[in-house]
């Protein structure tokens, strides 16, 4: 099999991207540099998948330097983190670029010390072979290998359809990779060898997830759910996290639960091809309300605790399932479109992305219609309308929603019919008060 080369890498990337590599690579001419296009980019490349984000080593300088250097002038060149990762940005096109590197781990689950290294010690730090990989770029990488640079039979484990740590103690240095094997094994049709799952078993009889902190899961949780946007399915991430007893090992109880299968892949299928337009959303929380509503309150509040999950979001998952069950019913119950607006308004965007998935045929349809039109449309009334009639307060509220209830339903047409109706539910409930004295009342 013809592996590909450069040239490929360069035509597999947006027209964008492209160029801003051609800028990179002119600058590591001007200064002899060798760099290569590394892990996921030049894994997708051999499968002939669509190359997404690319990532770049560059040897021998350090990456800020040449990022500089390949900046064109409307770019932005961000520091990423304590490693010396640097991100080249130019409109939509971004490249991250890092030095060669060599790690060692403190302790189980701590986040590695980061040193310069080889090519070859920074290929060896990866998680899997298939990501071991590094395609050179440059003349000086080109000079220096003349094709991918394939450290441990990753290109073999490709065609084998295998997904297969680097080494026995893999896990044990970072068990976060056990997460990325759930992950990517079935984003990119591998899985996991039977001496991984080995290592996979010792770690976990090594009690090795007890030192990693809730926030490097939590990430990990993230890109699963933002994975769904490349055509992954969540719930076979959790299935296999199941299987190799790791859920259990993350928080004792902890599995997935029937009733959340088909919720967790129509979910996916929501985040790759959305039923209506959003503004930004948090997909993971999604996920969780939809992966912990079947779990007994107390495991629910154990495992957001085991992620880290705090504060306002912690709340609403913690509650997502009583909340759900009231949403859903009156979702049921509701008759017209303006009932159907009363009951889905008060939700947040990632609560209506978990009722539309765990609901059925003639619900979800009723949610997308809402969450594509009904919640768009204004009633034709003004505020001041209001407020001339006497309104104020509370009472404005509860007469603004019973008109709009009446808008949505089509009983009235424009700005007259919507002062009339209010004029007379005000009456009704004898909430108006006389213009005057509620303007006097306040100066
Ligand atoms: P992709 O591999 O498609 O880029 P991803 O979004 O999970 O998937 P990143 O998190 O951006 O990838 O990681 C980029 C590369 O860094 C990976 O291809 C892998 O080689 C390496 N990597 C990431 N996390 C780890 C880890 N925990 N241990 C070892 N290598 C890692």
């Amino acid at each position: 099999m013809k592996l590909p080369g450069a040239s490929e890498f360069r035509k597999a990337l947006e027209s964008e991207t492209a160029a801003l590599l051609d800028g990179v690579l002119d600058a590591a001419e001007s200064r002899e540099l060798a760099v290569y296009a590394v892990g996921g980019p030049v894994r997708d490349l051999v499968l002939g998948k669509q190359v997404n984000d690319v990532d770049l080593l560059v040897e021998g300088d350090d990456a800020v330097a040449l990022a500089t250097l390949a900046a064109p002038p409307d770019a932005r060149v961000t520091s990423h983190d304590r490693f010396g990762t640097v991100q080249l940005r130019a409109g939509a096109a971004s490249i991250d670029i890092s030095g060669v590197r060599h790690e060692t781990y403190a302790h189980v689950g701590a986040l590695p010390r980061v040193e310069p290294g080889s090519l070859v010690e920074d290929l060896a730090r990866r998680d899997f072979t298939v990501n071991a990989l590094a395609l050179p770029l440059s003349s000086r990488a080109l000079r220096e290998h003349s094709g991918i640079v394939d450290l441990a039979d990753g290109i073999t484990d490709l065609n084998g359809g295998d997904l297969r740590i680097l080494h026995s103690r893999s896990f044990h240095d970072d068990p976060t990779r056990v997460l990325r094997a759930a992950r990517l094994g079935p984003r990119l049709g591998l899985s996991l060898t039977r001496g991984s799952r080995t290592a996979l078993r010792d770690a976990l009889r090594d009690g090795v997830f007890g030192r990693v902190s809730g926030d490097r899961l939590r990430r990990e949780l993230v890109k699963i759910f933002d994975d769904a946007r490349l055509g992954l399915d969540p719930s076979k991430v959790f299935r296999l996290l199941a299987n190799w007893h790791v859920l259990g090992a993350l928080e004792p109880g902890l599995d997935l639960p029937r009733a959340a299968v088909v919720p967790l892949r129509r979910l996916g299928r929501a985040i790759a091809a959305p039923p209506w337009r959003s503004g930004r959303w948090r997909s993971w929380v999604s996920g969780l309300n939809i992966w912990l509503a079947p779990a007994s309150p107390a495991l629910r509040r154990r495992t957001l605790q085991r992620f880290s999950v705090r504060g306002e979001v912690a709340r609403s998952i913690g509650a997502f399932s009583k909340s759900s069950a009231g949403w859903m019913n009156a979702l049921l119950r509701a008759r017209g479109r303006g009932a159907i607006d009363a009951a889905l308004a008060p939700l947040s965007e990632e609560e209506l992305y978990s009722l539309y998935s765990l609901a059925d045929p003639k619900l979800r349809r009723r949610i997308a219609r809402f969450a594509l039109e009904d919640r768009m449309r204004r009633v034709p009334l003004k505020g001041e309308d209001l407020l001339a009639i006497g309104l104020e307060g509370p009472a404005l509220g509860r007469v603004l929603n019973r008109v709009r209830i009446a808008y949505l339903d089509g009983a009235l047409r424009d700005r007259d019919e919507a002062i009339a109706l209010a004029r007379e539910i005000a009456r009704q409930r004898g909430t108006s008060k006389p213009k005057a004295s509620g303007r006097g009342g306040r100066r």
